[in-house]
């Protein structure tokens, strides 16, 4: 080994011990001919001090030394003097009297430095994505993980899950979005896609009698990369035989709450997960992954509504919309300005407008004069309406009233960019905080306007919920509900899955609501249509996401923090420069051209 110890792990208890480290060079300060300097391996950092009068050429040396420069260090470990501790790194209680250094490698000066506030810009981390990687923070987040996968490995394997890897050369498996398509050399004008999600190849090994199957699974989707999304992210893919929904919920919530309290213990979790349906979700939190660390929930105040004279309620709700709001506790003391931010985020949101009522009063609502009661439409209602609005909504004196109108589904998602932005203003979350629940009766089906057709809203493996297969011959689809679910964090999905189909004749009849020929469903989902037919055990299933999670859990903004590799919103990677084109040649074995001409 060419060291001894871990720069991280030196302590008092180590002092007089002769240790040799080997790491990066970081910091550096000379104080009156003695050099201190920073050395940095995976564990910390730990301060190495030459003295030119003890070790004369070891000191020499050190003047030469630059940042990131790798060195061996021998030496002895030495309690600081008083008063000179640091109590801001872990070894901050002692030093290394430096006898000898070696040089075991040069490096250019960084394009930044390797400290834990990367002040660099983005594409400079991931251009130099090595360097990058070297910064604490970044090897924090990546042990994180590590951990995180580790629990789950040992988690499953205990209860006697196997773990199968699955191909990633396969033939396309539809989840809703693109494919990467991968031409065959072998078969020429044929080509692999790959998996958007193992899922049919889960499915088929429940067929196989796997019973219990899970993998750490590479997903693939070629979608334009709005938020905060990646081309290829991790699941953890998991599928169970002769299950119900409860008991894949259970299993879900077990493994979360017992990771999060190993890995991350210093997070709070409210135990346990709350179940609330999607319908309920859309009622009162707007959003089908609800932030629940706050209340802030949604009233449907249409009726009320109606009695005013405001063309835009009335219209509203004529034409088969709703007027929804929520309260804004205390936020009728908000200035203008605070209150244009408000109307701007409904705005930015897409809704035409926001209507918000402001009880200045201390009175009950009711009793509160014209001039305490101010109204942004000109409503101009009656106290008794107000003291009725503000019963239905739970607001009184002190609070404002933010209502918008319009038609379901696009009325929500206003109203939850509504609801998040009051969350942030009054700063009703704790970071510490995770709030998991489980969302559960999807419906089964989603009407795409764009196409005019349903889709599923899930996946088509899904199972309708019981007691509605009779549904499916009916023309209400759109109220059929699922047997599918999501595991949502502080307003994050983090997971999604769903009982499965297991017979054929249920199967089919999904794919031909969906719009798929027979021949079609037969080209695309022959082998599990078939596999069905040789005794399919019931089975069921979800898949949650790695990056997401460990990024929640390292407090990242970004999944980008979380991923050694990732790449960047326009899908490139900047260290290998990938995407590029490729020689003519490598085409040509394909069979392929580009039709491609740059403008
Ligand atoms: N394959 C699904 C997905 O990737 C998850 C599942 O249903 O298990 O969302």
């Amino acid at each position: 080994m060419l060291r001894s110890a871990d720069c991280g792990s030196l302590r008092s208890e180590n002092t007089d011990d002769q240790v040799t480290l080997a790491g990066w060079i970081g910091r550096r300060r000379d104080h009156g001919g003695i050099i201190f300097l920073d050395l940095r391996d995976r564990s910390g950092i730990v301060q190495i001090v030459f003295n030119p009068e003890t070790a004369p050429e070891a000191a020499r040396i050190a003047e030469e030394l630059r940042p990131e420069w790798v060195v061996q260090v021998k030496g002895t470990v030495n309690r600081r003097p008083d008063g000179s501790d640091n109590p801001a790194i872990a070894t901050g209680e002692i030093e290394v009297m430096a006898s000898e250094v070696t040089v075991m490698n040069r490096s250019l000066t960084p394009p930044f430095y390797i400290e834990d506030d990367a002040e660099a810009d983005e594409s400079l981390r991931l251009r130099y994505r090595y360097l990058d990687l070297r910064r604490p923070p970044m090897l924090h987040n990546l042990t994180l993980r590590h951990e995180v996968v580790k629990y789950i490995r040992n988690f499953l394997n205990d209860r006697d899950f196997l773990e199968v890897e699955t191909p990633i050369l396969i033939k396309s498996t539809p989840e809703g979005a693109r494919d990467f398509l991968v031409p065959s050399r072998m078969q020429p004008g044929n080509f692999y896609a790959l998996p958007q999600s193992p899922q049919q190849m889960k499915q088929l090994l429940m067929v196989a009698g796997v019973e219990r199957y899970y993998q750490i699974a590479r997903c693939f989707r070629d979608e334009d990369l709005r938020a905060d999304r990646q081309l290829e992210f991790t699941q953890l893919d998991l599928e169970m035989s002769f299950v119900e929904e409860e008991d894949i919920l259970n299993l879900t919530e077990e493994l979360y709450t017992g990771m999060i309290e190993s890995v991350t213990p210093e997070k709070t979790l409210r135990k346990p997960f709350p179940r609330i349906s999607h319908q309920e979700a859309m009622e009162r939190y707007a959003s089908d992954k609800p932030d629940l660390r706050f209340g802030l929930e949604m009233t449907d105040v249409s009726d009320l509504a109606k009695e005013t004279e405001f063309r835009v309620f009335l219209s509203t709700v004529e034409g088969g919309g709703q007027i929804k709001g929520i309260v804004g506790p205390g936020q009728a003391q908000f200035v203008t300005g605070q209150v244009k931010e408000l109307e701007d985020t409904a705005k930015a949101a897409g809704a035409g407008g926001l209507v918000y009522i402001r009880y200045r009063g201390t009175n009950p609502v009711g009793q509160l004069t014209s001039e305490e009661i101010l109204e942004s439409a000109g409503l101009r209602m009656p106290p008794e309406w107000h003291q009725r609005l503000a019963d239905k909504m739970g607001a009184g004196p002190g609070d404002m009233i933010l209502l918008m109108a319009g038609r379901q589904p696009r009325l929500n998602t206003w109203l939850s960019a509504m609801r998040t932005h009051v969350s942030e203003l009054l700063e009703l979350t704790d970071p510490n905080e995770l709030a998991f629940a489980f969302v559960t009766s999807f419906p089964l089906f989603d009407w795409n306007e764009d196409a005019k057709r349903w889709d599923s809203s899930h996946h088509p493996f899904t199972s309708p919920a019981d007691g509605q297969e009779a549904d499916l011959d009916g023309d209400d689809l759109g109220d059929i509900k699922s047997k599918a679910y999501d595991l949502v964090c502080n307003g994050s999905e983090l997971a999604s899955g769903s009982i499965r189909i297991h017979n054929r004749q249920l199967q089919e009849k999904i794919f031909g609501i969906l719009g798929h020929s027979k021949e079609d469903t037969e080209a695309q989902f022959g082998q599990i249509l078939e596999a069905f037919e040789y005794g399919a055990p019931p089975h069921g299933g979800i898949a949650p996401g790695i990056d997401r999670l460990v990024a929640i859990l390292c407090d990242s903004p970004s999944i980008r923090d979380v991923i050694a590799f990732p790449k960047t919103q326009s899908g490139s990677d900047l260290l290998f420069d990938a995407p590029t084109p490729v020689d003519p040649k490598q085409l040509e074995e394909l069979s392929l051209e580009s039709t491609y001409k740059p403008e």
